[in-house]
């Protein structure tokens, strides 16, 4: 996707351990223009599918997700890292994050995500996978069919995807990220 690697190289910053700011216009400050034509390129990938809800991760895999539902005219659910004393029918799962190297668990209710879904997973980043993985477990748990997986940033050299389509699952990118060394973006 074009506008999206123009506006990495434009304002993403680079640090230290292979990971890239994107906070002025993805996940913290959000462009909303640039956000649509995410969600216009993830609905192009996987709108000719059987898909009928679309799953995501809290925090910032929601505005893509939303994008996303509402142009495909879906229901989005988000899995939650803390688990509400009122959900309920819980399905958990634990992950460990890239970012802040610690595990957590992760949930969502076997009312939203169920045997009938047929879901697509969008999420901000796919470094080494484990949120993925993680993700890949609670759709098992639920019952429903996992699509497919859209990211908006993908950091080749950390070989999430691989473990992915291990699992014989689906990956669609919309920017590939080949390489961070030096705090040199590369982009595919
Ligand atoms: P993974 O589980 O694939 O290793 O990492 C995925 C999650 O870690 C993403 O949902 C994202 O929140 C965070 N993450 C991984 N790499 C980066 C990065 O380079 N920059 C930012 N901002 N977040 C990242």
């Amino acid at each position: 996707m074009e506008l999206l690697k123009k506006r990495i190289l434009q304002d993403g910053k680079c640090f230290e351990g292979g990971i890239l700011k994107v906070d002025s216009f993805i996940n913290h400050q959000m462009d909303p223009i640039l956000m649509k034509s995410i969600g216009v390129e993830f609905s192009r990938r996987f709108g000719g599918t059987n898909v009928n809800k679309i799953m995501t991760i809290e925090a910032s895999g929601i505005a893509p997700a939303i994008m996303t539902g509402y142009l495909l005219d879906l229901p989005v659910v988000f899995a939650k890292k803390k688990s509400p004393k009122t959900i309920q029918n819980v399905l958990s799962t634990t992950v460990h994050s890239f970012t802040k190297d610690r595990k957590y668990d992760v949930v969502i209710s076997a009312d939203f995500l169920t045997p009938d879904d047929n879901v697509v997973f969008i999420d901000d980043f796919l470094a080494f996978g484990n949120a993925a993985i993680g993700v890949i477990d609670l759709v098992k748990k639920s019952g429903a069919n996992l699509i497919g997986m859209g990211f908006v940033i993908e950091k080749e050299f950390q070989n999430g995807r691989k473990r992915i389509e291990e699992q014989g699952v689906r990956v669609e990118s919309l920017a590939i990220i080949e390489d961070l060394s030096n705090c040199k973006i590369k982009i595919k």
